[in-house]
């Protein structure tokens, strides 16, 4: 077995209808929510997807397909500590991961404390093994338009 592993994992969710958008498990105020068969978390999908990942266990949709009604308007964070259980079996641990968020609005700054300690809680790490950045797309693509958020996260898993 491998000391470390590596994994990646990206998402994305157009804005639609509603007042909120959920972001690493805390509830964000905004103008739109987003169009999504969970709570189109992209903090925590894209999460699931770099702890996936790293155990090269295929990705969020198949561990949590959008045909089966038990993920409709799912808990993200639900999602997240599935994934933690699958890397506790396989004999791992989170060593860290990072996770950055891209899109205009709403600003992600003012939250990013509050979704490293969800998101810390949810693997069984410290919250200085989370981090949490974000950036714009300077205006252009879908991000820069304001028609969708996207997030990118990274995960290290260490034999535990
Ligand atoms: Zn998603």
């Amino acid at each position: 077995m491998p000391p470390i592993r590596i994994g990646q994992g990206y998402d994305v969710h157009a804005f639609g209808e509603g007042d909120h958008v959920m972001l690493g498990g805390v509830r964000v105020p905004h103008v739109q929510g987003v169009v999504a068969h969970s709570d189109g978390d992209v903090v925590l999908h894209a999460l699931c997807d770099a702890l996936l990942g790293a155990l090269a266990l295929g990705d969020i949709g198949v561990h949590f397909p959008p045909s089966d009604a038990r993920w409709k308007g799912a808990d993200s964070r639900v999602l997240l500590r599935h994934c933690r259980a699958l890397v506790a079996e396989r004999g791992y641990a989170v060593g860290n991961c990072d996770v950055t968020v891209v899109c205009e609005r709403p600003k992600v700054g003012p939250h990013a404390e509050a979704m490293r300690a969800c998101i810390a809680e949810d693997l069984g790490v410290a919250v200085d093994a989370v981090s949490v950045k974000a950036t714009t797309s300077e205006r252009m693509g879908f991000t820069g338009r304001g028609e969708g958020i996207a997030a990118m996260a990274v995960a290290l898993l260490v034999a535990a």
